[in-house]
């Protein structure tokens, strides 16, 4: 029995999906222009498609589990389960309009054109703001609509924002935010919400290993107490004796988003030499 799992082919996706396979231990021959794969050490098997299809196969079961952008998800509303959300292909969907425009508030779409990719997601969001305009639904260069008039303003997926400046458009709506889901069929039998559950185990333990940092620093033993309350470690830090008298040596892991204010606080109290590694797995 092996699980199937839809992946992007080729694009945005695509990169981060097959990295966190791969970092949960998965090996597999993603070679060019390969439509299907098998994984050599996990019962799975990779179909790479294009991101748009990847609701629909989820959803009929031809695969089993899949990686994909919310927005997508959202846009084919299909009946799928959203296992986890995967931290990766952040973006926005938001609404621009050309940057030397007047906008108060969304009324101000009342009647005008609107390019998008997502007329879906579009046409809820101004439904819920009694907004009418017209949707043109386009497959793709979305931002160039209103540059060769056939739009007034579009609805389109953002990261940077840069897309949009170069167009000469400036971002007026944020409709909702975005990141790369795993989805699952809802009719999973036992055996393949088994492998469900081990990957999903992997992929834990991958996420929260990128999350924190291993960090030693060196200390006088007089400090130890309060470097030790800054430090919470995952039971307690490790302490250490130092070859030189009277000094130790702390080891412990530190959460990624509170890193700098931990360290400025560290030196503050006194911790000399640290260094800080990444980890590669962490099981708790
Ligand atoms: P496909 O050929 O598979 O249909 P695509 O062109 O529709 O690919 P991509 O542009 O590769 O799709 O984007 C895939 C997903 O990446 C998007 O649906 C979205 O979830 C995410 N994403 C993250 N940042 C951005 C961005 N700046 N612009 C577009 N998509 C982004
Ligand atoms: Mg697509």
């Amino acid at each position: 029995m092996k699980l199937k799992i839809a992946i992007q082919k080729s694009g945005r996706l695509n990169e981060d999906s097959i990295r966190l396979l791969k970092e949960c231990g998965i090996e597999f021959n993603n070679g060019l222009n390969k439509l299907k794969a098998e994984a050599y050490n996990f019962p799975l098997e990779v179909f790479l498609l294009r991101d748009d299809d990847i609701p629909q196969y989820v959803e009929d079961g031809v695969a089993d589990i899949g990686i994909v952008g919310e927005n997508v998800l959202i846009e084919k509303s299909k009946k799928v389960k959203i296992v986890d959300h995967l931290g990766f292909g952040k973006c926005r969907l938001s609404i621009a309009i050309p940057k030397d425009k007047k906008y108060k508030s969304v009324k101000d779409l009342k009647g005008k054109r609107i390019a998008t990719s997502y007329p879906v997601i579009l046409d809820k969001y101004l439904k819920k703001n009694g907004v009418k305009a017209e949707i043109h639904e386009i497959s793709g260069s979305v931002e160039i609509a209103p540059g060769i008039g056939l739009a007034d303003a579009i609805c389109d997926l953002v990261s940077s924002g840069s897309t949009l400046f170069t167009n000469g458009l400036k971002e007026v709506e944020v409709m909702f935010k975005s990141e790369a889901v795993l989805i699952a069929n809802k009719g999973l039998n036992k055996e393949q919400q088994k492998i469900l559950d081990k990957l999903m185990f992997r992929i834990h333990s991958v996420r929260k290993a990128k999350n924190t940092k291993y960090i030693l620093l060196n200390a006088p033993n007089n400090k130890l107490d309060a470097i030790c309350k800054i430090l919470p470690g995952m039971k307690s830090p490790t302490i250490l004796p130092l070859a030189k008298k009277g000094w130790s040596s702390i080891h412990s892991v530190l959460n990624e988003n509170d890193f700098w204010d931990i360290i400025e606080n560290l030196k503050a109290h006194g911790a000399e030499g640290i260094l800080v590694v990444p980890i590669e797995k962490m099981i708790i």
